[in-house]
């Protein structure tokens, strides 16, 4: 049987697949052993993907009202409905909703769609979720959404810090990594910096279990720290930063005290920290959603993009800030513009750029001003403004904070549109119209992993009933839009030259992203690639010190540190996250026997003390609730958990049990800056059943 090279469609750490379709309808899978982000590991989800193809639960053929129908009629229904809310209502009554799931090209066409034809900029994704503080940070910083690092760096390190991640199960490959590292340089150190005793902290020297929020204030401290050592890189900071005096002024008072005060760390862990960074030249600051899922959560990235650059420790082997993605597609997504404040291809919406999309694209109607981003999208839907979405690749009803609202929300829509693999999911059951979605091992396009490597999805299945490729799905809608010659699409290689094209288009050097050296390069025989691919090869990225300002030089940023953190009276703080052996809602890993048999039921982490004063048993049911919701729970008691903390998993939907829905639970505040939910953290109380 032949095999295919193709990539695992969960964490952004985008593992290189052999796929071998065998003579009994199973699929044999192996790490590639070719792939640079691999190197043939894989980790248990990744591993178990061959269990994961059934059939089951399939979407197989379009529906409208609960009926199947033809894919004439399906399509027809949803252009009529986008088409008649857009002259009623304008092209900000219409909306899409997309995912980290998507590949590169699914989301070239719906952002296409919807910025430069329909002429709105409502077309936000569940990366909204995921990444955007990251993004807003190193634009902040950089002037570009550019992720400095490669994995060798973290190989290379002789100090890594995590900051908000779990690793160990969130990007196991990438763990594993820096595990074979340790283990060949027993010198490597790692800090850990988490409320939580994770797994992760099994390979870490030091473990920092900060209080919610307090990474902005440890961050702020450690340039205040560094700057009195006298050991700051002044030649680089005069050569290639900005604004470095202005972040010294704000941070100056942070003593090592005031740090502990605000972190719940003691002074001595705290100078440990310090000194360690301190005194090592190659140091990697990994940071994960800890960092982005939070109301601060720019300002925590530029903190410590801030320390990087005092010392110099960027773009150089083996150092540098590091924010790994968490969905597998998060950063092509970001490169094709699929954020409501983006336009494309790393371009935002300045009259400059808006004028040379419109001019690539043939696009006179193209949007000229960022739409709804995700929280603000389902608010405006609350509200009645949005008459049309398009929901494509994700679950938002079990994913959004404040759940239930969502829910309501997409309840009071006139005409609710998803696309996906299955036929029932919390969201798919308010569909009034349903769309067949093609899946892993069927779907042909790209992704990019978190270090910015283009690698190919490659089908080795056939698309099974009715389903067919979310580019497809779109290209066939724009047609009933009347833009059929702006997406005359034959397939997936010519959409990836359009988008090459259009990095290339007027770039002279003035923007990071640029896949000039890819326009006509050979789509089906594309190895995995790391951006920028210019024509001319160029130099690490921030190896020569400069930047996408207008000026080159990086920037420092001013950060003030928010207050302590203080917990309401009685309630604990929830902290969420994810568990080893299952991704997001479930809806693929939850076909996998094996997957679920480690964590098999939604559960909440509560310290002994904790669950004793409560009167919770080992494996009893907790209920956990607060204003926006609740969730029923099985207690796990470790004391890998602080005291007055609890941890849950935003896995479980009310597909896979009833009322385990843990962000139904959580707060729909935003980073200011980023408009990132911060999803990590709510406030609960717990009582046993
Ligand atoms: Fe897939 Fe991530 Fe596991 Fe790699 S580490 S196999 S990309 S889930």
């Amino acid at each position: 049987m032949s095999t295919t090279h193709t990539t695992c469609p969960y964490c952004g750490v985008g593992c290189g697949v052999l796929a071998t379709p065998q003579p009994g309808g199973s699929v044999q899978i192996a790490g590639d052993p070719d792939h640079l982000a691999n190197f043939g590991r894989l980790c248990s989800k990744g591993s178990a993907l061959g269990e994961t193809l059934s059939l089951d639960g399939r979407l197989l053929h379009p529906e409208i009202a609960d009926h199947r129908v033809t894919w004439e009629q399906a399509l027809d229904h949803v252009a009529n409905g986008f088409m008649s809310a857009i002259r009623e209502h304008g092209p900000q009554s219409v909306a899409i909703y997309g995912s980290g799931q998507l590949l590169t090209e699914d989301y070239y066409v719906a952002n296409k769609l919807m910025k430069g034809f329909i002429g709105s900029g409502n077309i936000d994704t569940n990366s909204r979720l995921c990444m955007a503080s990251s993004v807003a940070g190193h634009k902040r910083a950089f002037g570009s959404d550019t992720v400095p690092g490669n994995y060798e760096d973290l190989e290379q390190a002789d100090l890594i810090v995590l900051v908000g991640s779990n690793l160990g199960w969130c990007h196991p490959v990438l763990y594993q990594r820096i595990v074979a590292a340790r283990t060949a340089r027993p010198g490597m150190k790692v800090v850990l910096v988490d409320p939580r005793r994770t797994v992760s902290a099994d390979i870490a020297e030091l473990h920092l279990p900060i209080s919610p929020d307090g990474d902005s204030a440890l961050f702020v401290g450690l340039l205040a720290y560094l700057d009195h050592l006298g050991v700051t890189d002044s030649n680089y900071i005069s050569a290639y930063t900005k604004g470095f005096e202005a972040a010294l002024l704000t941070a100056e008072d942070w003593t090592v005290e005031r740090v502990a005060a605000a972190t719940g760390l003691s002074p001595l862990s705290i100078t440990r920290f310090y000194d360690l960074f301190a005194r090592t030249k190659k140091v990697v600051t990994v940071y994960s959603q800890g960092v982005n899922q939070s109301a601060s959560g720019t300002d925590k990235v530029n903190a410590i993009i801030n320390c990087h650059l005092a010392m110099g420790r960027l773009g150089k082997p083996g150092m540098g800030p590091f924010s790994v993605t968490g969905q597998p597609n998060a950063m092509g997504g970001r490169e094709v513009g699929g954020l409501a404040n983006m336009l494309a291809a790393h371009m935002d919406f300045t009259p400059e750029a808006i004028d040379r999309v419109s001019r690539f694209w043939n696009a006179p109607a193209i949007a000229q001003a960022p739409g709804f981003k995700a929280v603000d999208l389902f608010a405006a839907m609350t509200r009645g403004e949005i008459k049309a979405v398009w929901i494509m690749a994700t679950n938002p009803v079990d994913s959004m904070p404040e759940a239930d609202a969502v829910r309501a929300a997409l309840k009071a829509c006139p005409l609710v549109v998803v696309s996906d693999m299955n036929r029932h999911t919390d969201t798919m059951d308010l569909a009034h119209v349903r769309l067949p979605a093609a899946g892993w091992g069927e779907k042909d396009g790209t992704v990019t992993n978190s270090e910015r490597r283009i690698s190919r999805q490659r089908p080795f299945l056939a698309l099974p009933g009715e389903a067919r490729p979310d580019w497809w799905i779109i290209k066939e809608v724009a047609h009933r839009l009347g833009h059929a010659a702006a997406f005359d699409y034959g397939g997936p290689g010519e959409i990836f030259a359009e988008h090459a094209a259009l990095s290339a288009f007027e770039n002279h050097g003035t923007r990071d992203f640029d896949l000039s050296g890819l326009v006509g390069a050979d789509y089906d025989s594309l190895a995995p690639t790391q951006w920028p691919v210019r024509a001319k090869p160029a130099a690490r990225l921030f190896g020569d010190g400069k930047f996408f300002t207008p000026d080159g030089k990086a920037r420092f940023l001013p950060i003030q540190p928010p207050p302590p953190f203080a917990p309401v009276p009685g309630s604990f703080i929830l902290n969420t996250g994810r568990v080893r052996d299952h991704w997001h809602t479930m809806t693929r890993t939850g076909k996998a026997a094996r997957l679920s048999a480690h964590m098999a039921e939604p559960f909440v982490e509560i310290h002994p003390a904790d669950a004793d004063a409560l009167g919770i048993r080992r494996a009893s049911l907790v209920r956990l609730s607060n204003r926006h919701g609740s969730a029923l729970v099985r207690a796990l008691i470790t004391d890998r958990q602080q005291r007055g903390h609890l941890f849950a998993p935003m896995h479980w939907t009310d597909q896979f049990a009833s009322n385990g829905r843990i962000d139904a639970l959580v707060s729909a505040k935003v980073d200011p800056v980023s408009s990132q939910p911060a999803l990590k953290m709510a406030q609960a109380h717990a009582e046993p059943i």
